[in-house]
């Protein structure tokens, strides 16, 4: 009935959303398989994109042609650059979104694709020929062909929802979970997992007292997370802080005997870094309050999403819980906080392109990789989509290195050494992180986006823009210098130490407490440069400044990343018989048998290889 694809993306996640997206873009014919197809790009838990090291995820997704970035802008009712207090590598866009305009536009843009079909039903097993994918079967009992299938189920394998001391199955709330995939993978020798996650109290807005909360603005100059020609915004809506207190504590622990958490029920790993409001309570025992941000879910809704709530106390505690919150005092409830385990399956068993090492065309993205976030798993998915596509077209895959992008450090880190807990990208998972920031996310990506056929030309050209105008700026701060009557009224205005005799205008912009908007003060000829060629790019200033002021720590990074990623492209060939490597430690031949790294710098990150188990490796291998 339905006909043959290149890809089928089973799962209309923020994974499955951006594999679709990325493969028909490049010109795969695509079937996006859901579940319902009302919940295409569902936001499951907060309607916010980005954030700390998240926020640069989204912007590289979008140098390299995926839509989460587009999508965020267009619908985002609040912008804000976190961390614009410390340095570059630590800057990071967020928003606070529309949570059904997201779904919308997410869904507008696959629908404008032609090389996207949807067909809605549950995946519940997958057809195989010998060690390779050609198809899925669904609940209704059809059998759809495929060239790959890409995999990206979410919270929904097997999913069972907890609430206080009732527990039924469901992939999120309101909707039910997929059973078969996770069996039929177990009988093809996948190994997998449990984790868990959950999701705070939605409210009515109406019924909460803001005059007894702090209220978060957006940016005054709002930014926004594409490179393309996606409006900053215009209008905002503002998010608003309060505390939970020891009253609440007193109340939430009244409840902590029918709690899942402490019963017994929930068995699985939740994500550490987002603990639940008893989970906090419990391990920070001295603390007498915690933040709860009070963050609207739309522009037009009255419902409100209560983050630092999370909980899967039973509804009635909930409730009293939050009554005892400051401006919360009348607060009703829309739908209770819950937690929910989930099946994943350990991320060692893909390769570096996310197609599982076993099953050839088969490839894993998202949240059933064991990660979190919306934005961990659309990045997956864009490079599931990628490579799905490149395999079937006998192309070189895309792989991105870890100083290339956190993508890369996603990726490389989830396969090399797995992950036991809900994966989040955090900013000190990346090893250069000067170099992987959210202002250069275009300049590290775009290119490659382009000579895949994801990014078009108007794009290349911006970043082009950009890349030029910095370098004309910065050679012409290099080379010009400054004067001691011109610099130190300067220099002493901002406590920075007098020059005693001429200058580069660029060795002033090192110093801490000088901006480019004071260096560029100093010398007429410059100023006027810096204001035509930002007429080529809005970036030019900013970057160039980025670019001097951070140039030694830059070029180190640089420096250390080319060396490691000389061992990155020193292959070891996938049959290798450790074994017989007698100078091995035990311990390295038993790891590295059972995860096979594909060069030898995977090899050297896997816990328990020394550096001495990698010379023996390079001798092995004749390098
Ligand atoms: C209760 C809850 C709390 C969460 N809390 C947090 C948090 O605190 N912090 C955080 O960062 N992230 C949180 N998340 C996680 C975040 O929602 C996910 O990381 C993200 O949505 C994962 O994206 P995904 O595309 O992998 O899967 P999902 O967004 O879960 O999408 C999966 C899609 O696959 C479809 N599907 C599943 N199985 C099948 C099948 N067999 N056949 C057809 N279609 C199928 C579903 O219908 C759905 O469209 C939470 C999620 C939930 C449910």
């Amino acid at each position: 009935m339905l006909k043959e694809y290149d890809v089928i993306v089973v799962g209309g996640g923020h994974a499955g959303c951006e594999a679709a997206n990325a493969a028909a873009k490049l010109g795969s014919s695509v079937l996006l398989v859901t579940m319902n197809m009302n919940t295409i790009a569902q936001m499951s838990c907060n309607p916010a994109m980005g954030g700390v090291a998240k926020g640069q995820i989204v912007r590289e997704i979008d140098a390299l042609g995926g839509g989460s970035g587009i999508v965020s802008d267009l619908s985002a009712i609040q912008f804000r650059m976190l961390n614009r207090s410390k340095g570059p590598a630590m800057w990071s866009p967020r928003t606070q979104n529309d949570r059904m305009l997201f779904a919308e536009e997410w869904r507008l843009m696959l629908e404008r694709n032609q090389n996207v079909d949807f067909w809605q039903d549950m995946c519940t097993g997958l057809i195989t020929q010998g060690e390779a994918i050609v198809g899925i079967k669904t609940a209704i009992g059809v059998e759809i062909k495929a060239k790959s299938v890409v995999l990206t189920n979410g919270t929904f394998l097997n999913g069972l929802i907890h609430l206080g001391e009732k527990q039924f199955g469901g992939g999120r709330a309101g909707e039910k979970a997929a059973t078969g995939v996770t069996e039929e993978l177990s009988k093809l020798g996948f190994e997998t997992g449990r984790m868990k996650t959950g999701t705070p109290p939605r409210v009515d807005g109406r019924s909460l007292d803001y005059s007894k909360m702090e209220e978060q603005f957006g940016d005054n100059a709002p930014s926004k997370f594409s490179y393309s020609d996606t409006k900053p915004l215009s209008k905002q809506r503002s998010c608003y802080i309060t505390y939970t207190n020891p009253e609440t504590h007193e109340m939430l622990k009244e409840g902590f005997d029918r709690s899942p958490m402490f019963n017994g029920a929930i068995k699985s790993v939740g994500p550490r870094y987002c603990p639940s409001i008893e989970d906090k309570i419990n391990r920070f025992a001295d603390r007498d309050r915690h933040q709860v941000f009070v963050e609207p879910e739309g522009w037009n809704t009255i419902e409100i999403y209560v983050n630092g709530f999370s909980t899967s106390l039973p509804e009635d505690v909930q409730i009293r819980a939050m009554r005892l919150i400051s401006g919360f005092e009348k607060v009703k409830m829309f739908r209770p906080g819950y937690a929910i385990e989930y099946d994943y399956f350990p991320p060692t068993q893909l390769k570096h392109t996310l197609e599982t090492k076993d099953i050839e065309g088969l490839y894993f993205a998202g949240q059933i990789n064991g990660t979190t976030g919306y934005e961990e798993a659309a990045c997956q998915g864009l490079m599931a989509g990628i490579n799905a596509h490149l395999k079937i077209r006998n192309k070189e895959p895309l792989i991105l290195s870890r100083s290339e992008a956190y993508i890369g450090v996603l990726i490389d880190d989830l396969i090399t050494k797995g992950t036991e807990e809900p994966y989040r990208m955090f900013t000190s998972r990346a090893e250069y992180r000067i170099l992987l920031r959210q202002d250069n996310a275009d300049i590290r990506l775009t290119q490659i986006g382009h000579a895949l056929g994801l990014t078009d030309d108007l794009a290349l050209s911006r970043v082009e823009s950009k890349m030029k105008g910095t370098e004309e700026l910065k050679k012409s701060l290099q080379m010009e210098g400054v004067a001691v009557d011109t610099a130190n009224p300067v220099l002493t205005k901002r406590n920075s130490a007098p020059i005693i005799q001429q200058v580069r205008l660029s060795s002033l912009i090192t110093r801490p407490n000088i901006s480019m908007e004071d260096v560029l003060g100093m010398s007429v000829a410059s100023k006027k440069l810096a204001a035509k060629l930002t007429k080529n790019h809005p970036d030019i200033v900013s970057q160039t400044e980025i670019q001097l002021k951070y140039e030694g720590y830059i070029s180190r990074e640089e420096d250390v990343a080319k060396k490691m990623n000389r061992l990155d492209e020193a292959s070891i060939p996938s049959d290798l018989d450790y074994s017989q490597l007698k100078s091995l430690s035990s311990e390295a031949k038993e790891k590295l048998s059972k995860l096979r790294p594909a060069t030898i710098g995977q090899a050297s990150r896997v816990s328990g290889v020394s550096p001495s188990d990698i010379s023996v490796l390079l001798v092995f291998l004749g390098r």
